[in-house]
């Protein structure tokens, strides 16, 4: 869960993320970024803001449903209920209930060259998959800085995919800085931990929803289901035998045992493994206990959850209205320099 309360790390005061709405989150992001979300909520309060930018999911046609799009928004803010974060004490909302991101979104495609959008490497990798490619496509990291500027936030926490788009974030802010004298802060991108580089259950490099489901390990996965992945993922191909010794180094399952399972339970694993003292079910096994640990108690939050969605509802409403608070005067700001009558 999440660390201890901390003092606020110097030259940063006002904290924006935004949440890809993805239905329930796998432990990359748990581990990389919403443990951190609920840290930063305990030392910022209302100074962390936390959007899922649904907004942002109908850009890309590929990935697009709208069919399912609310329920997986409700799925993403109940996951993250779930795992400590609180809307009474951060802003915690959804993007399209703000209508001022929109607005600025509008405002900063006016000034933002297209020539500095096509640079951008999310879009070429996407526009590249696509016959027809929508122009929001090409908007998306406009309407990115409009989710940040609108905050006036000045740190972003994002992967590292994401430092492109906040360079040209703050490019934006000194643009209209620059025409329209000093308005918003250059925010600064602190990397994720990368979701800590946690592997796939699969063993085919980073574990992504995109890969697909053999891929994750769900934070809201059931137990049988993390087993039955788990049972028979890879482990160190040299070790063909079960008395053959292994390598926890280059071994997945231990990069898990890492994230889940207290030091002494690492230190007996990894003797076990490279003395052939312990087999690779066991080992998977001993895993299972601090996967359980961890993830039951979440999992149990978000069963009671789902029976009370007006709670989930309510929440996210109420976070709304804050950020409505804080949008609105810079929104007259923007308004008033951009000429347009009051
Ligand atoms: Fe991996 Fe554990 Fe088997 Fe060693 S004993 S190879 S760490 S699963």
């Amino acid at each position: 869960m999440a660390g201890a309360v901390g003092a606020r790390i110097p030259g940063m005061t006002r904290v924006f993320s935004g949440i890809q709405p993805t239905g329930e989150p796998h432990i990359g992001n748990y581990f990389g970024a919403m443990r951190n979300y609920v840290r930063l909520g305990e030392q910022y309060g209302q100074d962390a803001i936390y959007c899922i930018v649904d907004l942002h999911a109908p850009t890309n046609p590929l990935a697009y449903d709208p069919a399912t799009l609310a329920r997986l928004t409700f799925d993403m803010a109940l996951a993250n209920m779930s795992v400590g974060l609180d809307p009474e004490k951060v802003v915690f909302f959804v993007q399209s209930q703000v209508r001022e991101h929109s607005e600025l979104g509008w405002i900063f495609t006016l000034q933002t060259p297209v020539g500095e959008l096509e640079r951008m490497t999310q879009y070429k990798d996407k526009a590249g998959k696509l016959e027809s490619i929508p122009a929001g496509l090409l908007m998306y990291p406009v309407l990115q800085a409009a989710d940040i500027l609108l905050y006036k936030a000045d740190t972003v926490p994002v992967g590292e995919d994401q430092v492109q788009h906040i360079e040209l974030t703050r490019e934006i802010a000194r643009r209209f800085n620059h025409t329209h004298g000093q308005t918003f802060p250059e925010p600064k991108a602190v990397l994720e931990k990368d979701a800590l580089r946690v592997p796939g259950m699969d063993g085919q490099g980073k574990m992504s929803k995109s890969k697909g489901d053999t891929s994750t390990m769900g934070v809201l996965e059931s137990m049988d289901s993390i087993w039955g992945k788990l049972r028979t993922s890879p482990t160190d191909p040299a070790r063909v035998r079960r008395t053959d010794p292994g390598n926890p180094d280059v071994c997945l399952v231990f990069d898990y045992h890492k994230l889940f399972s207290d030091d002494t339970t690492l230190l007996e694993v990894a003797d076990g493994c490279r003395t052939a003292g312990i087999g690779c079910i066991d080992c998977k096994k001993r895993l299972m206990t601090g996967i359980e640990r961890e993830l039951t108690p979440i999992q149990a939050r978000a069963s009671e959850l789902r029976a009370r969605p007006d709670d989930v509802l309510g929440g996210l409403a109420h976070g709304a209205e804050r950020a409505r608070a804080i949008a609105a005067p810079v929104m007259d700001e923007v308004r008033s320099k951009m000429g347009f009558l009051g």
